[in-house]
């Protein structure tokens, strides 16, 4: 059974980017920190269904928690960077984004004491006009990177992006791009890789895309975020809209988690991307 891989997008509840304008970063460090609790809950659910993982760490969390990256690694799953800070690429900038990327390898692969060679952008914010960011990724030595989710929605995604992982060629050379799946429908992507639209949706939408993947030959890559095991998180004052899209079916998250990982097999990125012609 062609194995797909299960990946997880590690921040504290207050760090998604919806958040962005309510919680500066400098209040950060004074907020109650939930993310280890939701991560070694992940842990036992993977080890419950024999399945490996790839875990996208943010640096700020592997700095002030080093014990859970490496809790990680010794569970057998692969660590990953989330690049620093949750800053979204066009906005960091070039120098910027470098220092995320090469600041956040350090951290993790001293916590990890494993190399770390996978990268993920805060809220897959490598889009049309920033794929300088590959570049940077190559140059700071990064192996394949999973930030481009080919779907077409206002100031997210990469609309013309290809839906199996491949490989990228830019000027300072070629690197793998494993993008979050979808299902092709009525001319569209659409997004079916977890996030808000596993727990809003119906099940049925991620398992057709995975199966949709199955019969192409291809893996298909699922996310999920701690904080979305969480149902008793800290509650911020946000736009209703956010607030949908935030706390929205939480308690059905690791329900749906147990059917997915009963029904399908996973591993993590670095596998595919070893055997990728
Ligand atoms: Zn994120």
């Amino acid at each position: 059974m062609l194995a797909h891989h299960f990946s997880v997008d590690v921040e504290e509840y207050f760090q998604v980017s919806a958040f962005e304008g309510r919680v500066p970063r400098a209040r950060w460090d004074g907020l109650e920190t939930r993310v280890a609790a939701a991560v070694e809950r992940l842990l036992e659910l993977l080890a419950v269904h024999g399945a490996r993982a790839t875990f996208f760490v943010l640096g700020w969390v592997a700095e002030r928690q080093p014990r859970l990256v490496r809790a990680i690694v010794e569970a057998g799953h692969e660590v990953a960077s989330h690049g620093w800070d949750h800053a979204r690429v066009a906005v960091q900038g070039r120098s910027a984004f470098r220092s995320a990327a090469r600041r956040s390898r350090q951290v993790l692969e001293d916590a990890a004491s494993a190399p770390v060679v996978g990268f993920r952008a805060p809220s897959f914010s490598i889009q049309p006009g920033a794929e300088w960011a590959l570049d940077v990724l190559i140059e700071e030595g990064y192996r394949y990177d999973s930030s481009l989710f080919p779907v077409r929605r206002p100031g997210y995604g990469y609309a013309n992006g290809r839906r199996e992982p491949h490989w990228i060629e830019r000027p300072a050379g070629r690197i793998p791009e494993v993008p979050p799946a979808t299902l092709r429908r009525w001319g569209l992507n659409l997004p079916a890789a977890g996030g808000a639209y596993f727990r809003l949706l119906p099940y049925a939408l991620v398992r057709a895309a995975l199966r949709e993947h199955e019969r192409r030959g291809v893996p298909g890559t699922f996310y999920v975020h701690p904080w979305e095991l969480d149902p008793r998180q800290p509650r911020l004052a946000v736009p209703w809209w956010t607030r949908v899209r935030h706390y929205g079916g939480l308690a059905r998250t690791e329900g749906r988690l147990r059917r997915l990982l009963a029904e399908f097999r996973f591993r993590p990125v670095l596998e595919t991307v070893a055997e990728l012609p």
